[in-house]
């Protein structure tokens, strides 16, 4: 019996194995196939959601592009114009998509653009500005920065607008300073005129009369020194530029300038250090103007310190600069007005200055940043309140490698 019913049992043992090991594979593959199905279904709704997103980025990115004022252009490593917005093409007065696959050079004309560019592949950012098409051309403000993936944007605004109207700004002062110079100036030698007269007859005069007499002078003096600073920065803001001739000793300019305002000081009872070495390398430079920015500098100091301070004039040469401090232990600068310092017409508070001396144009530390930047240095401010100031200016010196700025 056994030997007859064995081979079925086992045929029907094995045959239900099948059986239920195929129902669990189908069972299985049923799940998975379902797990599958609905993975896909995610990813699909994924994929949508992500196709809906990037739609909404690039809608919103065509609202930007279509609303910016500003051209966009992004560049490859080899300065090549990988894309350009149409305002780009626009202020380059190139048709739609023609600036693709040109080199900056082809597209701006300009090999100050193209050297802005690698000079922001090289550095991360860099910034200037262009005259396009010829010197009557739109005046195109550049900026460059380089992104992550070593590519190069260059947004481009327009700032013609802005020159014309800064041009109309410094003809207009020009004019007006102009006009008033000779007539105050007049005023200002009668003043000092009668002051001197009024001295020669001593008691004579009322002490009351010789005590207005001296504000006169005094005040028409601070006219006639706003006039010609405000005559200085239009010319100099204008595009004046720099005698750049002469090689100068720096520490002999500075300590001749600064010496001007002894007498000054003296009556203000400060002190005057003048500390500058014998020896300085040569600085490529305007005489005059450098000279204009110590005495502002050293004016200054000696006007915010108090009766008995001291003010320090220091000349060092320092890697390839040549470097100029003016130090006070005056009433300093409060930190969130140091940036601001050398805007025109800037002044922390009216009141600080001591009112013997009077108050000045705001203009001098205006004019001391642009003669400095015109003659590639840099100037800045160190200062806490209550403590004093110092005040740099460095010069690239002339002997030096010219800097890559
Ligand atoms: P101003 O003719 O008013 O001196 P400046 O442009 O030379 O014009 O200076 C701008 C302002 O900066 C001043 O009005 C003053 O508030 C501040 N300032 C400049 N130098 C000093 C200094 N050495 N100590 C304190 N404040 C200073």
């Amino acid at each position: 019996m056994l030997g007859i019913v064995d081979p079925w049992f086992f045929a029907a043992v094995a045959l239900g194995v099948v059986v239920v090991s195929g129902a669990i594979v189908l069972v299985r593959s049923d799940r998975a196939l379902r797990e599958a199905r609905s993975s896909l279904r995610r990813s699909a709704a994924a994929g949508a959601e992500r196709d809906r997103r990037d739609a909404e980025e690039q809608a919103a990115l065509d609202v930007l592009r279509a609303t910016l004022g500003s051209g966009v252009i992004r560049l490859d490593r080899g300065l090549r114009i990988l894309a350009a917005t149409d305002r780009a093409h626009a202020l380059l007065d190139r048709a739609p998509g023609t600036l693709i696959g040109r080199s900056v050079m082809e597209a701006f004309l300009d090999p100050s653009i193209e050297g802005l560019a690698s000079r922001a592949l090289r550095r991360g950012s860099a910034s200037g500005e262009v005259r396009l098409t010829d010197a009557d051309g739109p005046a195109v403000a550049v900026r460059a920065a380089r992104t992550p993936g070593e590519t190069v944007w260059l947004v481009l605004d327009d700032v013609s607008e802005l020159r014309r109207l800064q041009r109309i700004r410094a003809e207009f002062i020009d004019n007006l300073s102009h006009e008033l110079r000779t007539p105050l100036t007049t005023v200002s030698l009668l003043a000092e005129t009668l002051q001197r007269d009024a001295d020669g007859v001593g008691d004579v005069l009322p002490a009351r009369m010789r005590e207005r007499i001296g504000k006169i002078e005094l005040e028409t003096g601070h006219l006639v020194q706003m006039v010609s600073e405000l005559l200085d920065l239009s010319r100099i803001e204008s595009g004046g530029t720099f005698d750049m001739t002469d090689d100068l000793d720096v520490a002999r300019l500075v300590a001749a300038s600064a010496e001007r305002l002894r007498l000054f000081a003296e009556r203000q009872g400060v002190r005057l250090v003048i500390d500058v070495p014998d020896h300085v390398p040569p600085v490529r430079g305007d005489g005059a103007r450098l000279g204009q920015v110590v005495v502002n500098l050293v004016h200054n100091a000696i006007k915010f310190s108090p009766d008995g301070g001291e003010v320090t004039v220091r000349v060092r040469a320092d890697g390839g600069e040549v470097r100029t401090t003016v130090a006070d232990h005056g009433i300093g600068i409060p930190r969130a007005a140091q940036g601001r310092v050398f805007e025109r017409f800037y002044k922390v508070d009216r009141a600080r200055q001591r009112p013997e001396i009077g108050g000045g144009t705001g203009l001098g530390l205006a004019i001391a940043r642009h003669v400095v930047d015109g003659h590639g240095g840099r100037i800045w401010v160190e200062s806490t309140e209550g403590q004093g100031s110092a005040f740099t200016f460095a010069l690239p010196a002339a002997t030096a490698a010219p800097v890559d700025r």
